[in-house]
Parts: structure tokens; sequence; C-alpha cells
């Protein structure tokens, strides 16, 4: 049985190798050659939107998935009612608009941040008053990795933000000063079958994720973060993995975006759940029963951006798991992370404090560790 994968990134590479054990073949589509999941199963190389190239992906493949939410809805969608595509596109959809996101946020009662949509000077000058300052000015599609937004200070800044990134719909939002992030990281299936995984504690530095503790123990954000998650969930009668982020302010919960995939802050469950998020995926989008996402002791995951440290250096520390990703260096580029693991919490942040310190010195400053 044949799995089809729209990007073949790391997220795609990691689905192929959780999937193999299940007995299941991959096939993936991406305009790159040498991607990552292209080392490790056969890829048809071309553009996302290439009708032929994803009707020869589909007739060959039991059900269609997406390793990356930036795709055509539209391609997908022509492939017509005969090809399974999971997670739901209508899901898919929402997650490409961050002001779709924010109207569905509020339908299911979940909070999220102060926002308005700005397509003109006039207005974002409506935006500024309502929502104040200072804020965040975000293109609505295409923004990943902190990618396309601006934080403003000021109504000149505002005005500069915008000339920059005019032409693109954009989203302008209040600025939280936000004590921590979290995220959480759930399944369905077909059957209506959920699992939820214990809460991430993640750190960003510069729009891009850094380092992800879990389970991170906060009960009572735990349990309303799995709340919200199954709400969207049941919402889109959805098949696969879904990630929600949330800033954390003064023990409030306000959701900054999902994601209908796999998710970085949930690499961690490869070597520290019972099943891990990739292979829960496939369970989830295939119909099959889901796995037990119980936690195996306290992990912290850290992203290899830009350079490869000392590989060796990394598995001499008991209980590291590295992963390469087969891409090469490039400054802000993830290509690669290590999971830590050990039994308890205190034990798991002294050893991500200590090799935070000798791989990404400057987030370890802003970790709070
Ligand atoms: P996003 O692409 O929206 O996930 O943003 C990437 C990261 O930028 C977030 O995880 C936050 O660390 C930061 N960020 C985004 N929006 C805001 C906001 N409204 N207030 C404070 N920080 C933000």
């Amino acid at each position: 049985m044949t799995v089809g994968i729209v990007g073949g990134g790391q997220l795609g590479r990691m689905l192929a190798l959780a999937g193999y054990p299940l007995g299941l073949d991959f096939l993936f589509l991406d305009p790159a050659t040498g991607t990552p999941a292209s080392q490790v199963a056969p890829s048809l190389q071309g553009a996302f939107t290439d009708a032929a190239l994803l009707r020869a992906l589909a007739q060959r493949s039991e059900v269609l998935t997406f390793d990356w939410e930036n795709i055509s809805v539209d391609s997908l969608r022509a492939l017509g009612r005969d090809t399974r595509i999971a997670p739901p596109l209508a899901a898919l959809a929402m997650s490409q608009d961050r002001l779709a996101e924010k109207r569905l946020f509020a339908k299911l009662g979940i909070p999220t941040t102060r926002h308005a949509a700005v397509d003109s000077p006039a207005s974002l000058a409506r935006a500024l008053r309502s929502v104040g300052l200072p804020g965040v000015l975000k293109t609505r599609r295409l923004g990943y990795d902190g990618k396309g937004q601006a934080v403003v200070r000021s109504v000149e800044a505002a005005h500069a933000a915008f000339e920059s990134l005019r032409g693109a719909p954009l989203l302008y939002e209040e600025f939280v000063p936000f004590d921590f992030e979290v995220s959480v990281i759930g399944a369905r299936n077909r059957h209506g079958q959920i699992v939820v995984y214990p809460l991430n504690r993640n750190l960003h530095r510069d729009g891009i994720l850094r380092l992800t503790r879990a389970p991170w123990h906060a009960p009572s954000l735990e349990r309303r973060a799995a709340s919200h998650l199954r709400r969207v969930l049941m919402h889109f009668r959805y098949e696969g993995v879904l990630n929600i982020e949330f800033f954390v302010r003064g023990g409030r919960l306000l959701a900054n975006e999902t994601a209908p995939r796999v998710h970085n802050s949930g690499h961690w469950t490869i070597e520290g759940a019972a099943t891990s998020q990739f292979e829960n995926h496939l369970r989830g989008i295939l119909g099959l029963p889901l796995g037990a996402t119980t936690p195996r002791g306290h992990a912290a995951m850290l992203n290899l951006i830009g350079t490869m440290p000392a590989r060796d250096a990394v598995l001499a520390r008991p209980d590291a798991h590295w992963h390469d990703y087969g891409k090469a260096p490039r400054p802000g580029r993830k290509i690669g992370h290590v999971t830590l693991l050990a039994t308890g919490a205190a034990a798991r942040d002294a050893a991500a404090k200590r090799l935070l310190r000798h791989i990404d010195p400057e987030s370890l400053r802003s970790a709070g560790l």
C-alpha cells in the first residue's frame, strides 16, 4: 500500500521512516532534486501544481497527504472525489490563511490575539486604532518560520512595514509579551478516535523553533489546550495529525496558529512517546487504530539550524538521539535535530542546557533554563 506525499522535506522523510515498519510504501512529489524524502523513497520531480504529476501520484497511492502547507488547495481539489486526501482540504485551506484561522478560533471559542485584516493604508490606520501598539504585521498567506512578518512599535514603523509587505493581504495583531509558548499535537481517524500528546513547551528565536521540552508539566494548560485541539479535530472530521501553537500569558492560552500536519514541536515523540506523531499521522490518514501517546520519560528536542555540530560529540552523551535530514547546510535552515531523553524534568532541562551551550548559545540566553 502506497502513501503519496506532496512535499519531500524532512517531515516527509520522517513519515516514510515511520511507515516502513507498518508495511507501507511511499511516493513523493517535490519540485527540488535530492530532497530529504527522495533519499529514502521514490520521488516525482515537478511543481506542486503540475496536474499530470499530481494525477500520477494519486493513481499510484492509496491516500494523498502533504508535509508542507503552502501547496495549492485548488490543484489538489481538481483531482476529484475519487482521490482520498487527508487531512481534509478544508483544514489545509484554513491553515493557509491567518484570518480564516482566527475566524475559526473565534467560532470554536478558542481564545486568540486581537487582530484586524489589513489591505490598504486606511485599513492599517483603523487596525492600529482598534488593536493598538505594539503589534505584529503579518502576511495572511505563505508565512512560516517567522517569514513575512514585522513587529511594529510606532505608527510610522507600521506604515513602513506595510510598504515592505505591500501587495499581499495582511493581518495586524497585538504583540503578545508572552511568558512562554506551548503547542499541542493530536490525531484523529475517520472512525472518530482521537489521541492527544502531552503538552510541548517551545522556544523560538528569530521566528524559528529552537527547543521543545515535553511533557511540559502544566495540567490546567494541558487540559485546555487538548480541549481546543479536540474541537478543531471534530469540526473538520479530521484525519491525521494536527498541531496548534499558543502563547501563554498570565496563565491564559492565546492560539497563534495551526498546522494540519506533523509538526517540528512533535519530533521528540519519535523516541519520547509510545507512538510517534509520524506513525499516528499515517495511522490517522489510513483509518487504522491510533497508537498510545504516553511519554517515555522526559524529552528535549533541539533543532540543528544552519550548521551541523560534531555528531560524535553529541552521541557521546547518554540518551542523545541524532537526526540528520540529509540537507545542505545554509544559514537559518533546519538541517537536523537531536532528542535527549531523561528520567525526570530537572535532569532533562540540565541536559538540554548543556547541549544548547554547545550548539546554540544564543538561544540558551532566552531559554530560561
Ligand atoms: P508565527 O509564524 O506566527 O508562528 O510566528 C513565529 C514566532 O514569532 C512565534 O512563535 C512567536 O515567537 C513570534 N510571534 C508571532 N506573533 C507574535 C505576536 N503576536 N506576539 C509576540 N510574538 C509573536
